[in-house]
Parts: structure tokens; C-alpha cells; sequence
């Protein structure tokens, strides 16, 4: 089908819940994609930090094929064995104690306040529900993700919102202490603010909010779906700053390509979910667990530094093209903002689109840059030449 054609029939039959771009992706190999008109394009976005293996990885594709053709689905009544050999590896290289598999972001965050409100009932009993979030987060879509959200155009409509949010400034221990109080069970962050524009926290910060949490018996919630699985250049960006989660979430990247998310507890909190508390149909599914599976023995030492180096090559290039229009670079890894100042934000991502390169935007003022995390040196090259071309 033409792109024509593919627009019109979404516009008849789908929901309008996006602004999609005017291109339809027809196939890629590695971090190159194609559009149904035949257009090449150079993959600054990895969807949204999902496909961390690029586009046609045979080996990611063989997996889930081979588990296909063994079973594609069985409920969670049954052991199957992809998502314990993916269990067994995650959980230790993450340094937690186990892991619940669902399918989404959102849904893994839903799952990780669930448990951090068990925890405190069992220990404390009601009135202690509280989730402390960040200002300028995002969390997820559903009722109760879209209000531990920081940010009030996403409290709109839907009311009435799950209660028990109280939103603190990032990196200001004065607004988390103002939001305290006997009700607080746990503090939710990303540590990197990926939709409210590429923002990471300070290391200092995220220590001293890490050492109030354990203090006061509240957990330390890390949502982890944008910048975990190697994203930043190690498998979880809290392993760069220096502390442990009580729970984490992950989702985007765990199967390059398929929905699949789920959080981890450490040994404190492993217990707080027994039989029936929490569960999920599609959860740890086969196919789903058999590519994370290969894009987990991916993450290797030597592949988690290369991610650093293309992400530093990445940042300097850009810093290098002395644009009028970039105003700073931030971030880790293979997830960089870049400023935009003198345009929109929108109106840049447009231009390098028209041009052949694919990026996202974030916050107010923000170009994101998610590259899938196998993107090769010539790629990052091509994709440089058009921000050349464009923003010189
Ligand atoms: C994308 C994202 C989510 C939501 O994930 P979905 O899979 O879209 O539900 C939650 N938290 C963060 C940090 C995200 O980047």
C-alpha cells in the first residue's frame, strides 16, 4: 500500500489519539529504515527507545520464530522456560531479588505502586498510601500512571484520578521534605526524565532522596522504562548513580520490539505480592521472553561500553556542528537531548525528517535522540550530515 492509501483507511477506521508523522514505515535492517514511498531514513528514535537491536536482527527475529513454532502462548497457570532463563539472568545483573513480567510501561508502573502500597498496609495498616512523584515526570497512560504523572495537562478529563500523589520539584530536597508526612509510603522517579525533556537528576540528589527513603521506611521507586536496558550505558541507569531501588520498572527496550515490561523487587519487598495479589494474561509470555532473552545476552561489559562511546561520539558531533539552533546536549548513553532554541522543537524534528533522519522530541524545547543501541559509526555519521545540512 501506498502512504496515501494507509492514511486514509486510519483516519476512517482508528482511533485519532496521535500525531502521527506524515510517513509510513514499510522495513529497516540495523538502525536504517525505509518508508512504503521508498525513502530512506537514518533511525534517531528506535520507535521510542524500543528496538535497542535495530531493525531485521536475525538472531532476535530466529527467537522469537523458533518459539513460535514450539508454543506462542500458554497461560501463567504453566511454567514455561524463556521467562526463567530471562528471570535468572535479569535478577542478578540487576542486583534485585525477583521479577514480575507484564507487558507495557504503564502497566509495570501500576504494578510497582500496587506493591509499594501492600508493603506499607502489611506493615503499618491503611493511611499510608502516598506516592511522592516528581514534577515534570511521566509515568504512564492508565488512570492511576497518568496521575502519578508531575505534570497537570495529563490530570485533565478522566476524572475521577486514582488519590494518593503529592508532586515534588526534581533535584530539591526542601520541595521532597515539604511533601512528606505520616500518609507517605514511597517516592517514584525516573532518573533521567525522558517525556518532560531529558532531564537527569543529579547524582547528589537521587542519593539523598535514596537515604531519606530508607530512613523513613518509604521505598525508593525507580521507573526505569525509558532508561533501563542498557539505554544509558550500563543495564539500569541506577547502577550510575549509586543506588538501589526497592522496585524497578523496566518496559521499551527489554524486547526490542515486543510488548513486553514488568518491575523487580530487592529481598525486602519480594514477599509483598503473594498468590492472587497480581497477575497479568499476556505476562511473561514465550515469544516476548525469548527475544528479551537476546537482547539481554546482548548486554554485555564491552556492548554497555560501546553504548557509552557512540553516545559520547554522538554528543560531541553535535556539540561539533556549532549550531545556532542547539543551545546544550544532555544526557547518558544513547539517550540525549538535545536544546533547540530559534525553532520549535517540532519544526527542527520536520526538517530532518524531510531530510532522511528520524528524531523525537521531549519537553517544551527538546530534540530526543533514542538511537537503537547497535547503531553502527556511518549511521551516526549520516545522521550528523543531515543535522549539518538542516541546523548549520
Ligand atoms: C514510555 C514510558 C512509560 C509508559 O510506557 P508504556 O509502555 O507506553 O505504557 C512510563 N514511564 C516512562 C519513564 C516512560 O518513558
Amino acid at each position: 500500500m501506498h502512504f496515501m492509501e494507509i492514511k486514509a483507511l486510519d483516519e476512517q477506521y482508528v482511533l485519532q489519539t496521535y500525531g502521527r508523522n506524515p510517513v509510513a514505515i514499510d522495513h529497516g535492517k540495523g538502525a536504517t529504515l525505509w518508508d512504503t514511498e521508498g525513502k530512506e531514513y537514518v533511525d534517531f528514535t528506535s520507535g521510542i527507545g524500543v528496538c535497542s537491536l535495530g531493525y531485521a536482527n536475525e538472531q532476535w527475529a530466529k527467537a522469537i520464530y523458533d518459539q513460535a513454532m514450539k508454543v506462542g502462548h500458554i497461560s501463567n497457570l504453566f511454567y514455561t522456560e524463556p521467562y526463567v532463563r530471562l528471570a535468572a539472568k535479569l535478577v542478578p545483573a540487576a542486583g534485585m531479588s525477583g521479577v514480575f513480567f507484564g507487558n507495557s510501561g504503564a502497566e509495570a508502573n501500576e504494578g510497582m505502586i500496587k506493591l509499594a502500597r501492600k508493603y506499607s498496609f502489611d506493615k503499618y495498616g491503611q493511611g499510608r498510601a502516598t506516592v511522592i512523584t516528581l514534577k515534570n515526570s511521566f509515568h504512564g497512560r492508565t488512570i492511576t500512571t497518568l496521575k502519578a504523572t508531575g505534570q497537570d495537562h495529563f490530570h485533565e478529563y478522566f476524572f475521577p484520578f486514582t488519590e494518593g500523589f503529592r508532586y515534588a520539584d526534581a533535584n530539591d530536597m526542601d520541595s521532597l521534605l515539604s511533601a512528606a508526612g505520616d500518609d507517605v509510603c514511597a517516592v517514584m522517579m525516573e532518573l533521567i526524565q525522558g517525556e518532560g525533556g531529558v532531564n537527569p537528576l543529579q547524582k547528589d540528589y537521587v542519593q539523598a532522596v535514596a537515604k531519606l527513603c530508607a530512613e523513613r521506611d518509604w521505598l525508593l521507586l525507580i521507573d526505569e522504562v525509558q532508561t533501563g536496558v542498557g539505554r544509558t550505558g550500563s543495564l539500569f541507569a541506577y547502577q550510575q548513580f549509586g543506588v538501589e531501588p526497592d522496585v524497578v520498572t523496566f518496559a521499551k527496550g527489554i524486547a526490542g520490539g515486543l510488548p513486553f515490561g514488568g518491575f523487580m523487587a530487592n529481598g525486602k519487598c519480594r514477599n509483598v505480592l503473594g498468590a492472587g495479589t497480581h497477575g497479568s494474561t499476556f505476562g511473561g509470555n514465550p515469544m516476548a521472553a525469548a527475544a528479551a532473552n537476546v537482547v539481554l545476552d546482548t548486554m554485555t561489559p564491552a556492548f554497555l561500553q560501546e553504548v557509552r562511546e557512540k553516545g559520547e561520539y554522538l554528543r560531541r558531533g553535535i556539540e561539533a556542528l556549532g549550531s545556532p539552533y542547539v543551545s546544550g546536549v544532555r544526557g547518558m548513553g544513547l539517550m540525549l537531548g538535545v536544546g533547540v532554541q530559534g525553532m520549535k522543537h517540532t519544526e527542527l524534528k520536520d526538517k530532518l525528517m524531510a531530510e532522511g533522519l528520524l528524531t523525537l522530541t521531549a519537553g517544551s524545547d527538546t530534540l530526543r535522540l533514542l538511537p537503537p543501541l547497535v547503531i553502527s559509526r556511518e549511521e551516526m555519521d549520516r545522521g550528523l550530515a543531515i543535522m549539518k545540512k538542516v541546523m548549520a
